[in-house]
């Protein structure tokens, strides 16, 4: 076993220590954090609908509809109406035959990685994939194959190492959750179909975000076929809870058949789906939501580059300040704290060694005067 005391004492003395903060109000661009108040940019509710009157009412009705657990497992009794309306509403949304809820993003992707990849399979992976899509490729026990971060000739160089003649998953992020850039899903699209690829992309931070009326990055590119396989959460944009996979028919029948991630555990509560499909259609219907954040992404980019503030190559709400050295990263995200910004720094694990930034995230709900302020406590802390 590990040597606990002697773990945890290494964590603090490299700054790499972790803990949690404790809210004392709902989710948004304005929080209290043990009784202080904060402007928050760093939750990933972008469209500000994880405390919107409506989805909570929606919740409300669903629980008196269908109670609060599913108490089951979906083959077994815990399939509701509740599912069964949301899955179709989504696959009409994203124009799948078919959608399968999980009961989280991260489930659902060991769930589909691990159903359909056999054991020493090859598998390709852009390096910066969600921790979740690494895990699932290790319990797959797949060969795993990085390419370069969002670089499609690094992939086809890769798929060029394997010769036979099977089918192979690539797997990448729609949306970098730690970088905030898209993947280039025309020319990834393009390499899986001269290589025999079957390309799956997680959307998690896409949807709802961008792409006609929410439908995520394959729309954003105006992608001429969709990828095979699309997965999406409920945690983000939707502002509710859950996950989801858009598939084939044929697709979606085997990972109920085989998704053990699916299989063994208790199905979402019905009255978090029904809340979801209440989110779906303010989600499709409010663009405003959308055109509000672009202002707010572009008023930040243009002013953040005029204080010589080094910035990711990223259009969407997710915003890196890269700071490179942790301590340096930490001393400026307390800073930031002090003066009411709550912006954590981002450290390795979770980026590479020398990559730690400040992770800025905008929500819908984000005024310009929150930007202003956001700027003007940046310029000082970063002085
Ligand atoms: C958040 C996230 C997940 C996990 O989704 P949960 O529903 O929070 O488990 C998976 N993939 C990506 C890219 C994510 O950002």
């Amino acid at each position: 076993m590990k040597d606990i005391s002697a773990f945890l004492a290494q964590r603090k003395h490299a700054s790499l220590h972790r803990h949690r903060l404790t809210l004392n109000t709902p989710q948004g661009a304005h929080i209290a954090v043990e009784g202080r108040s904060y402007i928050s940019f760093c939750s990933n509710d972008y469209l500000g609908l994880a405390n919107d009157p409506r989805l909570i009412k929606a919740l409300k009705h669903g629980a008196d509809k269908f109670g609060v657990s599913s108490g089951s497992a979906h083959l077994i009794s815990g399939h509701s109406m509740a599912h069964h309306q949301l899955e179709l509403a989504l696959a009409d949304f994203v124009g799948y035959e078919r959608v399968l809820l999980f009961s989280t993003g991260y489930m659902a992707n060991l769930g589909v990685i691990t159903a359909l990849v056999d054991r020493k399979e090859a598998l390709f992976q852009d390096k910066l994939n969600h921790a979740s899509l690494i895990d699932a490729a290790r319990l797959a026990q797949a060969t795993l194959k990085r390419y370069l971060h969002g670089d499609a000739s690094s992939l086809k160089q890769q798929m060029a190492t394997v010769n036979d003649n099977s089918t192979h998953l690539v797997v990448t992020d729609g949306v970098f959750s730690m970088d905030g850039d898209l993947a280039p899903l025309v020319e990834l699209s393009k390499v899986c179909h001269q290589n025999n690829g079957l390309l799956v992309v997680d959307d998690a931070h896409g949807l709802g975000v961008i792409g006609k009326q929410g439908r995520g990055t394959a729309s954003h590119f105006g992608l001429a076929s969709a990828p095979p396989i699309l997965i999406g959460t409920f945690g983000k944009a939707f502002g509710t809870f859950g996950a989801f996979v858009a598939a084939s028919d044929e697709i979606i029948e085997m990972l109920i058949q085989l998704a053990r991630t699916y299989i063994y555990t208790t199905a979402l509560p019905p009255a978090m789906a029904h809340a979801t499909l209440c989110s779906l259609n303010i989600l499709k219907n409010e663009e405003w939501r959308r055109q509000h954040l672009r202002k707010l992404i572009s008023k930040f980019r243009t002013h953040a580059k005029q204080l010589g503030l080094k910035l990711g190559d990223s259009t969407t709400p997710i915003q890196p300040v890269l700071i490179g050295d942790t301590q340096q990263a930490l001393a400026i995200s307390q800073k930031l704290n002090a003066a009411g910004i709550l912006t954590p720094a981002i450290r390795p694990p979770a980026v590479p060694q020398g990559g730690a930034r400040l992770r800025i995230t905008f929500s819908a709900q984000h005024t310009c005067d929150d930007v202003e302020r956001l700027l003007c406590a940046l310029e000082a802390a970063t002085q």
